[in-house]
């Protein structure tokens, strides 16, 4: 099966030290699962990895994933990526589907958003799945935060 993942490994499965470093920007990325990237990834360009490699969260870096001198570029991922896609069609939780328009919705008809919340119980209820769902390989709601703030700070000042 020429779409399978080699099995031959880097000697020790881990990354030196500065591997997790990305090569592009040179921020400092987290480390996915092979889980993460089996489902964020076609076969075809999943074969790059074993079974880890680093994620760039840095918006303004066209790198998503790396790995020694394996990268994945914005666009060659399934799914569109939250922290380098402004668009708002874009899921900021990709495990319940919410996408920024249901952010800016919220806060522009009422000033608020139970999205987290909303989120928060789907999640105690033990039925969010993170590692496969989200190209980040974790959970959403640090994030949605961030894009929350962004988007009130937006809409405040364009009604000044
Ligand atoms: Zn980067």
């Amino acid at each position: 099966m020429e779409n399978r993942v080699p099995e031959d490994r880097p000697a020790c499965g881990r990354p030196p030290t500065d591997a997790r470093l990305c090569p592009a920007c040179g921020k400092r990325g987290r480390e996915v699962s092979g889980t993460t990237l089996d489902r964020q990834l076609a076969p075809n360009v999943r074969v790059k990895f074993s079974d880890a490699a680093g994620f760039c969260a840095e918006p303004a870096c066209p790198v998503v994933y790396f790995w020694g001198d394996e990268r994945v570029l914005t666009g060659e991922t399934l799914r569109a990526v939250a922290q380098k896609d402004p668009g708002e069609d874009v899921n900021v939780c990709y495990c319940f589907d919410f996408k920024r328009a249901d952010l800016r919705r919220d806060l522009s008809a009422r000033g608020a958003t139970d999205i987290p919340a909303r989120i928060e119980r789907e999640i105690a209820a033990g039925r969010c799945d993170c590692e496969r769902r989200n190209p980040q390989g974790s959970c959403c709601l640090g994030r949605l935060a961030e894009e929350i703030r962004a988007i009130a700070a937006e809409l405040a000042a364009s009604k000044k």
